[in-house]
């Protein structure tokens, strides 16, 4: 445990000094290069503060859609998987807003998966009972809704088998697919999903529909031009836990069937994540050539 946080202390260190060395190289070059800036302290550590934000932000954004390494136990996309792509709804059930996504799921026949988080499935289990008897799939998405790398071991490991308890009791299926909420996951989450037998599975397409300024035109307009064969895109399908407690999921929902019918018509068609688990990942394909 101690190792765990001072290994883990020590790398954030290194990419916030190596961040900090690179940008303030880079701002004292920029002063050479540039004839009117002439190097002053206030420019030269601005300057510096600034690079260094932005280099650790790119950093945290790559993490979090691309990971560090070989990964071939987290699913992020299937760039093998031709012209398709799956639609996953994370955060729910959710009374007000997830039959509506099913109604439109069903007029559609568009097969989804839900990242479901057990507290809400134990407030609302004939939603969840509803999503998989309308023939979706469901995933775990922790019992709370933690943050991943901040819980303690005993408390990781209780938020994702409760979860699929919770799952299997109310809906009567063992969720094979488990997504850390924010995809922040560690090497424990690995371990425990490979334990449960689960997949990690995590998303190469964000609607961004947790955005307080979404409206129903932003998040469909990023969707269908933004997606590719291969893709898994993330949606919510509850106001709660994101942005603000009981923010308001109506944008997702009016840009659900234009979406679908946009990625139709660009040729892309929309499958069960149960359809797209046999394609080999991203980072096997590289391997291998
Ligand atoms: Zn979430």
């Amino acid at each position: 445990m101690f190792i765990d946080l001072f290994v883990r202390g020590l790398i954030i260190m290194i990419f916030v000094s190596g961040s900090v060395v690179i940008s303030y190289y880079t701002t004292r070059l920029m002063a050479f290069l540039v004839p009117f800036a002439r190097i002053s302290e206030i420019f030269l550590w601005s300057g510096t503060v600034v690079f260094s934000a932005a280099l650790l932000m790119g950093i945290a954004y790559y993490y979090v859609y691309h990971g560090f390494g070989l990964q071939s136990d987290i699913v992020r996309r299937k760039p093998s998987a031709g012209n398709k792509v799956v639609m996953t709804f994370d955060d729910g059930p959710s009374r007000d807003y997830t039959p509506q996504i099913l109604k439109i799921l069903a007029e559609k026949g568009v097969r989804a998966t839900f990242f479901l988080v057990g507290s809400h499935v134990e407030r609302y289990p004939e939603v969840a009972k509803q999503i998989v008897d309308a023939g979706h799939e469901v995933g775990n998405h922790t019992y709370g809704h933690i943050t991943v790398p901040n819980s303690p071991p005993p408390q990781l490991a209780a938020q994702i088998m409760r979860t699929n308890l919770v799952i299997l009791q109310n809906a009567g299926v063992y969720p094979q697919y488990l997504r850390p909420p924010r995809g922040l996951y560690d090497s424990r989450m690995r371990r425990i999903a490979k334990l449960l037998g689960q997949e990690l599975v995590l998303w190469s397409l964000s609607s961004q529909d947790w955005h307080s300024r979404a409206t129903k035109a932003s998040i469909t307009r990023r969707v269908v031009e933004r997606a590719a064969g291969g893709d898994i895109i993330l949606f919510h399908d509850s106001g709660s836990l994101l942005s603000s407690e009981g923010a308001s999921r109506k944008p997702t929902v009016d840009a659900l069937g234009p979406i679908i019918d946009g990625l139709r018509a660009r040729g892309l068609e929309i499958v069960a994540l149960q359809d797209f688990m046999d394609y080999p990942s991203e980072q096997v394909r590289r391997l291998s050539g």
